[in-house]
């Protein structure tokens, strides 16, 4: 098997976790790293039996694919670089920090033939790969993103931080226009918006009630998407995904999964059966890398692409200006 050279620009928190998993997938060969913190570049390099690069350009011109996990202000920069020399980019999430910067990037990766990814990592969640096969079409979404306090991620609003995952697998789900955005928020510990809640409506009637806390006490990770006939709920902690449905009461649905559980008959002859997808242990890093190597591979179309990291963008950066406006005009910003 003829191996894929790889390398990763930015060796901080989350690039060093890119350049460990290189080095577990068969199909990749972490040829090097750079960092413009030479202490930490070299640290990095030797704890992974690497090369550590002085000169992001030689790294470049020796590899196929690079993973950009510099901070967000500095993506557009470093991925411009790269695709400049053709070679594909796993682009950490948010894709960019601006639309206009999203655009120009994504008409750069088509110039060059190269392929750009997006690291909205909750798409390779165990819970989320559990529902692959099953039909859906939500029409109403509840969900809740819960952190306790850490100053790392807190330069931005809880929106552009850990909103934008939700707003990615919501997009990636509804699949339909978003035709209107509410939203509000507060800035309670940081000088950027630590809770926040939005409401966006799709042209399809859908609506979903996001809300995302960087300051709560306890953390929770759920989305509950409710469809005719169904009620799914997804905890990406736990990682695990539940399904309720209402089926014809002599229907044998439900028994793929194990042994269904019978809520009794209604009067419409119909019951309520509940699954529970099994879920494949697995490293959702692993298999975001796995399948960008993949995408490279065979030319295809990559999970999570840059339209759609730039969809979810522009809908987080939206939720985050009404938030910033209505807190101005309130005085409280
Ligand atoms: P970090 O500050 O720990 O690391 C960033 C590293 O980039 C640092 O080592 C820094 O020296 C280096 N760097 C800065 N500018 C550079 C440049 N021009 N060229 C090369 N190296 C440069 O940050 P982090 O927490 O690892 O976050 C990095 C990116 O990953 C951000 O875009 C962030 O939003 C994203 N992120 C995504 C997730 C997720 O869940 N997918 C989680 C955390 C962070």
């Amino acid at each position: 098997m003829k191996k894929l050279k790889v390398g990763v620009i930015g060796v901080g928190h989350l690039g060093r976790l890119h350049a460990s998993i290189y080095t577990q997938i068969p199909e990749a060969e972490l040829i090097g790293v750079f960092d413009t913190d030479v202490h930490r570049c070299n640290e990095v390099a030797a704890e992974f039996n690497t090369k550590a690069f002085s000169n992001p350009d030689e790294l470049i011109s020796r590899v196929q694919g690079m993973s950009i996990v510099v901070p967000t202000t500095f993506h557009h920069e470093v991925a411009t670089n790269v695709l400049n020399s053709g070679v594909h980019c796993l682009i950490e999430k948010p894709i960019t920090s601006t639309i206009e910067e999203a655009n120009d990037l994504i008409k750069t990766a088509e110039a060059k033939n190269a392929i750009i990814q997006i690291g909205h990592i909750e798409r390779f969640n165990p819970a989320i790969v559990a529902l692959n096969g099953i039909d859906l079409d939500p029409m109403f979404v509840e969900s809740h993103r819960l952190a306790s306090f850490n100053p790392r991620g807190t330069d931005v609003a809880v929106v552009l931080d850990l909103m934008i995952h939700d707003i990615d697998i919501i997009l990636s789900l509804v699949k339909s226009p978003v035709r209107q955005i509410d939203a509000s928020g507060v800035a309670v510990i940081t000088n950027e918006v630590d809770i926040a809640n939005a409401r966006i409506q799709f042209e399809n009637g859908a609506v979903a009630n996001v809300t995302a806390s960087r300051i709560s006490q306890k953390k929770m990770r759920k989305m509950r998407l409710f469809q005719k006939n169904a009620y799914i709920s997804i905890d990406f902690l736990q990682k695990f995904s539940e399904i309720y449905r209402l089926v014809d009461s002599d229907s044998k649905e439900g028994a793929a999964f194990g042994i269904p559980v019978e809520f009794g008959d209604n009067q419409q002859g119909r019951k309520i059966i509940y699954e529970k997808p099994p879920v494949e242990e697995g490293n959702a890093l692993k298999m975001e890398l796995a399948s960008f190597i993949e995408a490279i591979k065979t030319n295809s179309e990559p999970a999570v692409s840059g339209e759609q990291g730039k969809e979810a963008l522009r809908v987080a950066i939206e939720i985050t200006q009404m938030i910033k406006e209505q807190l101005q005009t309130l005085g409280i910003e």
